[in-house]
């Protein structure tokens, strides 16, 4: 039974709906819209301004005038390149002559009764009034009384091959008002008044069917603040339930126990880490679970802060975890970690692939029965099958991920306080810093620290982009820093799945060792090494018996030789601009001054970019804006990156002050009604659980 207007809902599938004919409802299916909602939530990208109609009659001379009518007779006059198509088009008040030169084949498409709407420049011709070269459409009126029609703008709908704008047009309106004279608003109406904002339906009204351009500007922004707000709210609920409904230990770090812990720093704290450490102190004394981002530009010094956080935890006879991206990582933390501790008492043990069985049942043992007070190790490695005695901080190093996702529970024996299951207070620490506009977008669950200092005796690093052509020229100036007594990374892009990563690595040491190098000391690393070879070449780089290390990006994270000072990136464009950041910041450790060169052929105009940023700035955070602007929104709030469904309608970047609003209404409404529980938030409830149930991970808390 096909679906009359008036018992339309935003569910009625569009195949239902008698006013839309059943071929439109498969084109529109093509574009994923199946439903009334889903129609209706497809909103034009842009407007086109129709001038006013008038009757043929009243039309003037010399203007741009708009008319519709039927075509009484049609020619195709002329020849060759000079060939024109005319028409007569009558609306019962007069007569206009329409030419289009050069178009003939209009005849196949405009004949003697069919009815157009035209839009040109008219003038006086042999008495009459003529337009030459007019936009035309075909319509579908009915005919009826000419007469005049208001300017208008028309919407143009994101479209495709298999439907285009001006069928959307007409399955919307033919929907549209149905559909929404039973909508109900999730805002309340002094909601509404207070942030001046239209109601939900007359905001769809106004962004299909605007009068103005104010309309569209405003339905525009009741949308786009709708879809914020869902957002914060998610994210808001997400975070008072855990607050609520979990527990942490509480570590209260009083000055003796600082003391102790800064006694095992071979520096001062910089000032910028000591802002960050008294944040996570003020997180520890609390009795519930925090989760905070720790964000630093690459050198900044992130691993000392989560040290700091690791050490309050076995001060009070916990333990503490912290988890890698890459094996290389989590032995780099280890071996400073374990540096730092050295003589005391605390239990540090690294926990790798590369254990043999035997070895593993023992770490994991020794970690149940709380004999390990640190732990170490991959992401991957520590979320399986691994039980900690009584965890109560964990720290995650993230490389390039903004860490919004769940993350895997870590589990702990000693479980529950009352009837609240007992959680580590976590810590999440990443170098690719997070673009102003993402972090209040997403971050709502997350407080975020940023260590915004690098340590003293720094020097910034140079950083130079030459062609391939100047390869031979890079290495010989490589040869003479390495001269000096200076040691050099090069850097080579990962090889396709499949490829041999060692057998390519290892021809460019042969080339480099037979060629500029010559002489030198040249070793390869990468991720497929084992452990040992692995923790050997690095050894060996660390303490000067090798002099240039070629390098996946296995190095780019953690590696920490201050000697080195010199970077070659070879196909330097085949890295994201994150990635090369996080490389570079690999040199400029000591006190020479380092040079980065990135030796590339961009093909891309965005390749260009990235690299000239790369030479234009260090720092991190500015990197990370330009990478937003290069990549959009749209791929930072991918589902790789954030699990998010993309915004419709709202542009974080461009819709900065209705973010802040949104997201502060979202906090007072949040405080109040801390499960929006209501019997009035009941459809806000549900809406929100609808857009962002899924991917915000809701599901138990609903
Ligand atoms: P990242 O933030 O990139 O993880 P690291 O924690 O690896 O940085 O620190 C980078 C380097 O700076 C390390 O060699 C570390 O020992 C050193 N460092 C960290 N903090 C300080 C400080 N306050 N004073 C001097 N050196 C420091
Ligand atoms: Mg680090």
């Amino acid at each position: 039974m096909p679906v009359e207007a008036g018992d339309i809902r935003m569910n009625t599938p569009l195949g239902t709906v008698r006013a839309i004919a059943p071929r439109d409802a498969d084109r529109l299916a093509t574009l994923g819209l199946t439903t009334v909602g889903e129609l209706i939530a497809h909103l034009p990208m842009r407007y086109e301004r129709e001038e006013a109609e008038s009757s043929i009659e009243n039309l003037p001379a010399d203007a741009v005038v708009s008319a519709r009518g039927e075509v009484t007779a049609t020619r195709v006059a002329g020849f060759g390149r000079k060939q024109r198509f005319e028409a007569v088009l009558h609306d019962g008040s007069g007569r206009l002559d329409l030419v289009w030169f050069s178009q003939p084949y209009l005849h196949r498409k405009i004949g003697a009764g069919t009815r157009l709407r035209i839009q040109g420049k008219s003038r006086r011709r042999g008495g009459g009034l003529q337009v030459a070269n007019p936009r035309w459409e075909l319509i579908d009126d009915g005919g009826g009384e000419p007469g005049s029609r208001e300017a208008r703008l028309r919407p143009v709908y994101p479209a495709s091959e298999a439907i285009d704008s001006r069928s959307i047009e007409s399955c919307v309106r033919s929907v549209l008002r149905p559909a929404i004279v039973r909508l109900e608003d999730h805002l309340s109406p002094e909601l509404r008044r207070e942030r001046e904002l239209p109601a939900l339906h007359d905001a769809f009204l106004m962004v299909h069917e605007p009068r103005d351009d104010g309309e569209i500007a405003s339905g525009r922004r009741r949308l786009a603040y709708d879809e914020l707000l869902l957002l914060q709210l998610g994210v808001q609920l997400k975070r008072a339930h855990r607050e609520r409904t979990l527990a942490a230990p509480r570590i209260e770090v009083d000055g003796t126990l600082d003391a102790r812990i800064r006694e095992r720093f071979p520096f001062e704290l910089t000032s910028a880490q000591e802002k960050v450490v008294a944040e996570i102190a003020r997180d520890l004394a609390r009795p519930i679970p925090a989760n905070r981002l720790i964000q630093g530009d690459v050198g900044s010094g992130k691993t000392v802060v989560a040290l700091y956080a690791l050490l309050a935890a076995v001060a009070v006879g916990q333990q503490g975890v912290l988890m890698a991206p890459t094996s290389l990582l989590a032995e780099q933390h280890f071996l400073s970690i374990s540096g730092m501790l050295e003589g005391s008492r605390v239990r540090v043990e690294l926990l790798t692939g590369s254990l043999a069985a035997g070895e593993r049942a023992g770490v994991l043992a020794a970690l149940e029965s709380g004999e390990i007070d640190v732990l170490i190790g991959t992401h991957a490695l520590l979320t399986e099958g691994v039980r900690f005695d009584s965890l109560a901080v964990a720290v995650i190093d993230e490389q390039h991920r903004f860490g919004v996702r769940q993350r895997a529970a870590l589990r702990t024996k000693g479980d529950a306080a009352g009837d609240k299951p007992v959680v580590p207070h976590t810590f999440v620490m990443t170098a690719t810093p997070i673009p102003r506009t993402l972090a209040m977008t997403l971050l709502g669950d997350l407080d975020v620290s940023t260590i915004d200092g690098l340590p003293p005796g720094r020097t910034p690093v140079r950083t130079k982009v030459v062609g391939r052509d100047k390869r031979d020229t890079v290495y010989t100036w490589v040869r003479e820093r390495l001269d000096e007594g200076e040691q050099a990374y090069v850097v080579v892009p990962a090889i396709e799945s499949g490829g041999d990563e060692d057998a390519t690595l290892r021809a460019v040491v042969r080339e480099l060792e037979s060629g500029a190098l010559s002489g030198k000391r040249v070793a390869a690393i990468h991720g497929r090494l084992k452990r040992s070879t692995r923790e050997h070449v690095m050894g060996r780089f660390r303490s000067g018996l090798i002099d240039c290390l070629v390098a996946t990006t296995v190095i780019e994270v953690g590696v920490d030789v201050p000697n080195a000072s010199v970077m070659v990136i070879e196909q330097s464009e085949r890295f994201g601009l994150a990635q090369l950041h996080q490389l570079r910041g690999r040199v400029g450790r000591g006190a020479r001054a380092s040079v980065c060169v990135l030796i590339g052929e961009p093909t891309t105009e965005d390749g260009a970019a990235r690299l000239g940023a790369m030479r234009d700035s260090t720092d991190g955070f500015e990197l990370a804006e330009k990478d937003l602007e290069l990549r959009g929104m749209g791929e930072l709030f991918g589902a790789r990156q954030s699990g998010l469904p993309p915004f419709r309608v709202a542009d974080p970047t461009r819709d900065l002050e209705l973010l802040r609003l949104a997201r502060r209404d979202a906090q007072e409404w949040i405080e109040r009604s801390p499960d929006l529980g209501g019997p009035e938030e009941a459809l806000v409830r549900r809406r929100l659980l609808r857009r962002y149930g899924e991917s915000l991970g809701l599901g138990d808390i609903a």
